[in-house]
C-alpha cells in the first residue's frame, strides 16, 4: 500500500500536514531523523505510518507511562496492536509483551527510558526485528532543556549497540542549544534535521499584568469558555487548592492537582479530566507532560513560568486537535523577582547564568508589546511574520497611555516616609488611609502621605507599583519583600522623568480576546453535545478517553455534515476503515435521527 492509501485507510486523513510526508520518506529510506514540530502537528503519525508499511517492530521510548497509555489506546482504536514494557506491569506481563514483539504480533513496543538505559535489556532487545527506534519528547536528552532526564542521556549508547538501526527523535520545543545537544547525544547527523515554523496558528496568546488577587481576571477568562476543557496553572500547591475551591464556589467545575496528592488520587483526577467528568484542572506544573488530551481549549497561567520553553510547552497543551484555543498569562514583576531569588541560591555555574538569562527573557516576553508568536519564534531561533490576529499585541488597536507621574511620586514618597521597611500591601494601605492596627501601631497615620491616595483603588496602586518595578525605580528585597528605592526614583521625584502607564492594563474587564479569524464550521451546539454523549458512552465501554474515539474536530464535522451513509461518514476527517467499522453504525443512526427531527421541527 502506498503512503497516501495508508493515511486514508488507517488514519482517515486525506492529506499530510506540513512536513509529515518528508519525514515519513526519510524513515522509509532508513535514515535517522530529528523532527522539531510544534505541538499538535501530528508527530505521532510520522512514526506510526511507516511502521505499517514495514515488517518488524518499532520501539518507542517515551518519558511517561501516561503518554504510552494514550498512544497504545490511540493505536487500539485504529486497529493497530501495540504493547508497553514499564514498571507498572508485572514481570510476567512485560515478558508476555516482549514475546509478542518477538513473534511480530505487535507493531509497536513502548518502553520507559529507565529500562532502555539498562544495558542488559538493550542486549535482549537485539533479538527483535526492530524497524527503527523512536525517541519521543527528545528534549529530555538535554540538560539545557527544561525536562532533563538522566535516563534519556544514556540513550547515547543506542547507536553503539544498534549501529544499523535508524533513530527517529521528536520534540516540540528545542532551542538551537537543545537541538545540537539532541543530535550530538543520539549521534544523529545534522542533515537529518527536519524543522517547521514554530507558529501555532490555532492558539490565541494573551498576557496581562496580574491585577490584585487576579480572581476577577481568572473568572472573566473562564466565563468566556463555558463547557470547555482547560488547565489553570498555579505556582504553589496551596494556591491550587484555594483557587479551585473558590472557582467551584463560583459555579465552575474544577479539581485541584499537585504533587502533594497521593498517586491514586492524582490518577483519578487525570482520568476524570480525560473522560470529561471534570472540565477544569487547577494544577501546578506537576500536571504536565503526558497530557495528550486533544480537546483542551484553554490554558491559563496565574503567574509567570520560569522559562519560555516551559511556557511554550504548557500553552502547547491547548488545541492539539487544531481547533481554536486560548491562552492567558497573568504575570507581575514580583513573579520575576521571586523566581530570581531561587536562582540566587544556586552555586555559581554556567547553568545559573543560563537560568537568569532565560528568566529575564520570559519576563520580557510577558511585558512586551511585540507580536507574541513572533517573540516565541525568535526565542527558538526561528523567524516568522507578525501573526496579525492571534495575539493581544497584534489585535490591540491603540494603547491608552496615561501620565501617572504624580501618582508614582506619591508611591515613592510613601516608601521613603516608611523608611523602606515595608512591602507593597502596607505601602498601599498607608496611601489609602487604612485604619489597620499595624499602621496605627507604627504611627504611620500621622505621616503627611497617609491617605493621599484614597481616591484610587488597591488594584490601581499595585499597577503603579509594578510599573515602578518595571522601570527599575524600586526593587523588592529581603525575606519580607520590602520595597526599596533605586537611584532612578530620585529622577521621578524631581519630575525629571515622566512615568506613563497603559491604563487598560489596570482595568480588569478589557479582555481583548477576539475570536481567531478563521471560517468556523457552523455547528449546532445541541447536536454537538448529543454526539459528544454518544462518544462518551462508546469511550466508557471501550475503556479509553473520548477524544481517542474521535477528536473534537472530527465530531464537529460529524455534527455539521450529519453523514447518513458509509461513504459520507468515510469523508469525515479522522475516519478510516477501522473507525468506520467500529463506530459508523452508531453515528450514522444518530445522524439520521437528528436529521429527521430537524425536518419535522422545521
Ligand atoms: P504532536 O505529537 O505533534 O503534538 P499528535 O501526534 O498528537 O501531535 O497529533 C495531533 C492531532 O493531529 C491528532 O488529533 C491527530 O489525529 C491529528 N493529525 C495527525 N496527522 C494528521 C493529518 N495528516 N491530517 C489531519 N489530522 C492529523
Ligand atoms: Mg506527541
Ligand atoms: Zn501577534
Amino acid at each position: 500500500m502506498a503512503k497516501l492509501e495508508v493515511l486514508k485507510k488507517q488514519f482517515g486523513f486525506d492529506t499530510f500536514k506540513s512536513i509529515q510526508e518528508e519525514a515519513i520518506d526519510k524513515i522509509l529510506a532508513k535514515e535517522d531523523l530529528l523532527v522539531i514540530l510544534p505541538t499538535g502537528s501530528g508527530k505521532s503519525l510520522i512514526y506510526q505510518l511507516p511502521t505499517l508499511m514495514m515488517d518488524g517492530v518499532t520501539v518507542v521510548i517515551s518519558p511517561l507511562i501516561a503518554l504510552m497509555q494514550d498512544q497504545v489506546a490511540n493505536l487500539k482504536v485504529l486497529g493497530i496492536k501495540s504493547g508497553m514494557i514499564n514498571s507498572q506491569n508485572t514481570s510476567e506481563e512485560n515478558y508476555a509483551i516482549f514475546n509478542l514483539a518477538l513473534q511480530k504480533k505487535i507493531k509497536f513496543l513502548y518502553i520507559a527510558p529507565e529500562r532502555m538505559a539498562n544495558e542488559s535489556f538493550q542486549l535482549i532487545l537485539k533479538k527483535l526485528d526492530i524497524n527503527y527506534f523512536v525517541i519521543d519528547e527528545a528534549h529530555c536528552v538535554s540538560e539545557w532543556g527544561h525536562e532533563f532526564r538522566d535516563d534519556y542521556r544514556k540513550l547515547a549508547y543506542l547507536k553503539d549497540i544498534f549501529p544499523n538501526t535508524p533513530i527517529s527523535a521528536f520534540t516540540a520545543t528545542a532551542t538551537d542549544e537543545v537541538k545540537n545537544d539532541i543530535l550530538h547525544t543520539l549521534k544523529i547527523p545534522q542533515t537529518s534535521l527536519l524543522k517547521s515554523k514554530i507558529q501555532r496558528d490555532n492558539l490565541f496568546i494573551e498576557a496581562q499584568k496580574r491585577v490584585g488577587n487576579a480572581k476577577k481576571q481568572i473568572t472573566n477568562f473562564l466565563k468566556k469558555h463555558p463547557n470547555e476543557c482547560g488547565i489553570v496553572y498555579c505556582f504553589s500547591r496551596k494556591e491550587c487548592e484555594s483557587l479551585s475551591e473558590y472557582l467551584n464556589s463560583e459555579g465552575f467545575n474544577t479539581l485541584a492537582y499537585h504533587a502533594g496528592l497521593p498517586t491514586s488520587k492524582r490518577e483519578d483526577i487525570f482520568n476524570k479530566f480525560k473522560d470529561e467528568s471534570v472540565k477544569i484542572i487547577v494544577a501546578t506544573i506537576a500536571f504536565g507532560m503526558g497530557i495528550d488530551k486533544s480537546n483542551i481549549r484553554f490554558v491559563l497561567h496565574t503567574s509567570m513560568p520560569k522559562t519560555l520553553e516551559n511556557y511554550t510547552q504548557e500553552i502547547g497543551r491547548a488545541g492539539r486537535d487544531g481547533l481554536d484555543s486560548y491562552t492567558l498569562l497573568l504575570y507581575s514583576k514580583a513573579d520575576e523577582i521571586g523566581k530570581r531569588r531561587f536562582i540566587d541560591e544556586l552555586e555559581e555555574s554556567a547553568y545559573k547564568q543560563n537560568s537568569y538569562n532565560k528568566l529575564s527573557k520570559m519576563y520580557r516576553f510577558a511585558s512586551s508589546e511585540v507580536c507574541r508568536h513572533q517573540l516565541i519564534a525568535t526565542y527558538f531561533n526561528d523567524e516568522i511574520k507578525k501573526c496579525e490576529s492571534l495575539c493581544d499585541n497584534c489585535t490591540k488597536k491603540d494603547r491608552n497611555y496615561q501620565d501617572i507621574t504624580v501618582e508614582a511620586q506619591k508611591f515613592l514618597s510613601t516608601i521613603a516616609r516608611c523608611e523602606s521597611r515595608f512591602g507593597q500591601s502596607y505601602i498601599i494601605d498607608v496611601l489609602r488611609g487604612s485604619k489597620a492596627k499595624r499602621i496605627l501601631d507604627f504611627g504611620h497615620d500621622k505621616l503627611s502621605v497617609y491617605g493621599i491616595g484614597s481616591d484610587k483603588s488597591k488594584e490601581f496602586w499595585s499597577g503603579v507599583c509594578d510599573r515602578l518595578l518595571d522601570l527599575e525605580a524600586i526593587a523588592i528585597g529581603g525575606e519580607y519583600r520590602v520595597l526599596k528605592l533605586l537611584p532612578k526614583s530620585k529622577e521621578i521625584l524631581k519630575s525629571n522623568l515622566k512615568v506613563e502607564i497603559d491604563v487598560d492594563s489596570l482595568k480588569v474587564e478589557k479582555l481583548k480576546t477576539k475570536a481567531i479569524q478563521k471560517e468556523p464550521l457552523s455547528v449546532d451546539e445541541e447536536i454537538f453535545n448529543q454526539l459528544r454523549e454518544i462518544r462518551r458512552e462508546l469511550a466508557k465501554s471501550e475503556g479509553v478517553p473520548p477524544y481517542i474515539i474521535f477528536s473534537d474536530k472530527s465530531l464537529k464535522e460529524i455534527a455539521s455534515y450529519l453523514p447518513s451513509n458509509k461513504a459520507e461518514f468515510m469523508a469525515i476527517n479522522g475516519v478510516g476503515e477501522m473507525k468506520l467499522e467500529k463506530y459508523g453504525k452508531v453515528f450514522i443512526e444518530a445522524c439520521k435521527k437528528i436529521k429527521l427531527s430537524l425536518q419535522t421541527s422545521s
